[in-house]
């Protein structure tokens, strides 16, 4: 078929974090408790209630904007934006319209090796809706339930021009998003938990000038079902167009379980919220003082850390992206610097074996039971050639688990430091003894024949000698060796 091209734009949607809600008192910590057990008569819509702006909010949405380089509109007008739908109880959500906190911004990411950007079209604040709850305990199975503790949590809403052109551009881009609302700690990103959700638009055109018809896509909970939804999305497309069918603007969900993007309404336009100022919460203007004040405060971003690390700890590309991806793990691996001035070794030893146990138990850096202190107390016993690499895996995966310092790991494990050189030269008279081929490769200047002798000797201790100690030992012994063989002289 003809050549298409496509085009995405991203609304995503971050919870902020906010103690209370974005116009009440109640608490947004909602995980596990009893549904409709944080409400009151504001987030509840009750008649006479009024709203009060929570300036906390207010604050990390501005952060936000200002991360991504957009121009601050310091007047906020918080609008209404009326549907109705059972999870809302008010039939109108607070949000904002015609003057977003933030506007014209842009954001760089990674791609596929190659640095992108994506101009950020708004960023604005608004409440979340409730949830509604199909399967429970008390839920008849012909009934639906609706749990409103989650009803006017702050979000921040940040939405992308139509700058993205495949899948991966776009979860590249989520990806760093994430990172960035991480690292300027206005939001948790945990997609699985709906703390940061994302709409898709796309549009698939026959011409690169003009755009398609605008399909969105939404009910995607994972970066992966993000790339998946838009894959699918991209091909049924191609295939309608292909077919010489019309496409329609439409919302389309996207089923998890089937791998398909299932049509579910028409797409509503601005004018059918009919959006008016909320006559509850008046204008005002943010001072000059404190869009001053969170501009300092704005810290490193992944980007810049990046450069940094490459530049500061001759890390390369791929090393120091993998470490700034998650911030806490980049302060982990600075903080484990203080310690040992040996970046590179330290951050191969975080690149795989702290992320693979980190991967294993499902936990984060935060959340694991290794400090940097812990961790260095094992990598300067390595550092210093006492335990080699193989055992010192063994103990750190011990250590994740228990949480238990590296010297008590050693000792229960039963490892003695195999570096008592009268013991080891014993095994190495041995090992010499029991492989006369070797020796005489060795001797006639084979190298890699010392390090099958290593690998003997290391066999027989079960990996607990320092092979370190072990092939000075050897290489103390063949030359001895070698002086009584005498130079090889042709009769
Ligand atoms: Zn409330």
């Amino acid at each position: 078929m003809e050549k298409c091209y496509l085009t995405i734009g991203l609304e995503v949607h971050c919870q902020l974090l906010t103690k209370a809600k974005m116009f009440c008192r109640c608490g947004t910590d909602y995980i596990g408790k009893e549904p409709n057990s944080l409400v009151c008569p504001v987030c509840m819509g009750l008649p006479g209630s009024l709203p009060v702006m929570n300036r906390k909010a207010m604050e990390l949405a501005i952060r936000t904007a200002m991360t991504l380089h957009c121009e601050i509109l310091p007047r906020v007008i918080f609008h209404r934006k009326n549907y109705f739908y059972p999870d809302l109880p008010k039939g109108y959500q607070i949000s904002q319209f015609d003057f977003p906190i933030g506007i014209n911004g842009t954001l760089e990411f990674m791609g596929q090796g190659e640095k992108k950007k994506v101009r950020i079209k708004r960023v604005h604040v608004e409440e979340d809706a409730g949830k509604l709850v199909h399967e429970g305990l008390n839920i008849p199975s012909e009934c639906s339930g609706v749990d409103f503790n989650r009803c006017g949590i702050p979000l921040v809403e940040i939405v992308t021009e139509p700058d993205l052109h495949s899948p991966e551009d776009a979860r590249d881009y989520l990806t760093m998003l994430r990172s960035i609302v991480r690292y300027i700690g206005v939001s948790d990103g945990n997609m699985e938990e709906g703390s940061l959700r994302c709409d898709a638009n796309i549009s698939l055109s026959l011409t690169e000038k003009t755009m398609g018809v605008k399909v969105e896509v939404k009910n995607m909970n994972s970066f992966r079902s993000v790339y998946h939804a838009l894959e699918f999305e991209l091909s049924r497309q191609q295939k309608c167009l292909a077919e010489g069918k019309k496409l329609f603007p439409e919302t389309r969900h996207w089923d998890e379980t089937r791998g398909v993007t299932v049509s579910s309404r028409g797409k509503e336009e601005a004018q059918d919220y009919r959006y008016f100022p909320d006559p509850d919460l008046l204008p005002h203007t943010i001072e000059q003082v404190i869009l001053n004040d969170i501009q300092s405060n704005l810290p490193e971003l992944p980007l810049e850390k990046k450069e940094r690390f490459m530049f500061d700890y001759e890390l390369t590309e791929t090393e120091a992206n993998v470490l700034v991806q998650d911030c806490s793990l980049a302060n982990f691996f600075e903080s484990c610097i203080k310690e040992l001035n040996k970046p590179k070794f330290i951050a191969n030893w975080v690149i795989t074996e702290v992320l693979k146990n980190l991967n294993d138990l499902r936990q984060d850096i935060q959340h694991s039971k290794i400090t940097p202190a812990a961790l260095m107390d094992l990598l300067k016993m390595v550092d210093r050639k006492e335990i080699s690499g193989t055992i010192a895996k063994s103990v750190l995966e011990d250590m994740f688990q228990s949480g238990a310092k590296a010297k008590d790991v050693i000792a229960k494990k039963g490892i003695s430091f195999m570096s008592n050189e009268k013991e080891l030269e014993k095994i190495v008279h041995q090992i010499i003894e029991q492989n006369p081929q070797s020796i005489a490769d060795y001797l006639s200047g084979k190298e890699k024949a010392l390090h099958f002798l290593i690998g003997q000797v290391m066999k027989v201790t079960r990996g607990q000698a320092s092979p370190e100690i072990v092939k000075n030992i050897l290489n103390k012994e063949l030359s001895a060796e070698r002086s009584l063989c005498g130079p090889r002289e042709p009769f």
